[in-house]
């Protein structure tokens, strides 16, 4: 690991990262062991390693697997389903899983075509779903927490876009932990100041089989672009992607970031159908797509 000078053997690598995630889950006061966390998981490398993380440490979790519908070419949802549900039963751990369409009569596929949205790549619309998924299943089944594995790319790489575009409100909503909030679970994210390959080495000699195919959307992605150029950058400067990141919650911690002053946060309030806080007039942006979707299979 050049960013820190320090190299490894396979036992005290696999002792490290545990170690390293428990002091970033204490730093940044995210959980605790008497709560109950809810992990989400894609069947990928992060998240799972994520999950095999906090169990080792002792902490209460459980899964949430979205079933999004996204079987174009490789069979991407149930090879990703298969993968999540190998590890809880292997694990003897409990995964809930939630099927969009069972749900909501439709997939993701079809809800992004259904929508108007992103142009052919239902990534607006997963996203979404998503979110609002996460946070209803957190809520209604009593969980304290909701984790997700994001990593330090996928952090510097959304701070870079944001950065580049000065999405300001953006900017400063990015944290490693989001306060619940109407409606909205509190959300962590413990993994975020490991490399993406830290992780995969760390899920390769644990014996974690992960998906290794991105999702097919994924392909061409915006996040990707910016991922590529971040490690450009690390490649002639060692450890430029964590220093990045981490300035920036060092900056926002101490109110130096200057734009701080001149956002105003957009207001929010709860969602008349689903309750959770939405800045969009009446029903949330979820809300609006399902009921459209329905709209459109009674017209059809
Ligand atoms: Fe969803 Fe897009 Fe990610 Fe695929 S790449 S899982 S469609 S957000
Ligand atoms: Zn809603």
């Amino acid at each position: 690991m050049r960013q820190h000078k320090l190299a490894l053997c396979k036992d005290h690598f696999l002792e490290w990262i545990p170690e390293q995630t428990e002091r970033f889950i204490k730093k940044y006061e995210m959980f605790t062991h008497e709560q109950k966390i809810l992990v989400a998981v894609s069947g990928g490398k992060d998240s799972l390693s994520l999950w095999d993380i906090l169990v080792r440490l002792g902490y209460q979790v459980d899964g949430l697997y979205l079933a999004l519908g996204i079987n174009e070419g490789i069979n991407y949802s149930h090879e990703s389903q298969r993968l999540s549900q190998k590890f809880a039963d292997e694990n003897n751990l409990k995964l809930h899983v939630v099927d969009i369409e069972k749900e909501y009569g439709k997939n993701i596929p079809q809800l992004s075509v259904i929508s108007h949205r992103g142009e052919g790549r239902p990534c607006a619309v997963c996203g979404l779903a998503k979110r609002h998924e996460m946070n209803r299943i957190a809520r209604d089944l009593g969980y304290d927490v909701l984790a997700t594995g994001h990593n330090l790319d996928d952090e510097a790489a959304v701070l870079f876009g944001n950065t580049l575009n000065w999405l300001s409100e953006y900017i400063l909503r990015q944290s490693p932990v989001l306060p619940s909030s109407n409606g909205l679970a509190r959300k962590v994210k413990p993994l975020c100041r490991f490399y993406e390959r830290e992780m995969t080495a760390y899920a390769i000699l644990r014996g974690i089989e992960y998906i290794y195919e991105e999702c097919p959307f994924a392909d061409g992605s915006q996040s990707i672009f910016y991922k590529e150029a971040l490690n450009q950058l690390e490649t002639a400067r060692p450890g430029a992607k964590l220093i990045f990141y981490l300035n920036f919650l060092e900056a926002k911690k101490s109110g130096n970031l200057f734009i701080e002053k001149n956002v105003e946060m957009q207001h929010l309030h709860p969602c008349p159908r689903c309750g959770q806080s939405t800045s969009t007039p009446d029903l949330c942006s979820f809300c609006r797509m399902i009921e459209k979707a329905n709209a459109t299979s009674t017209l059809l």
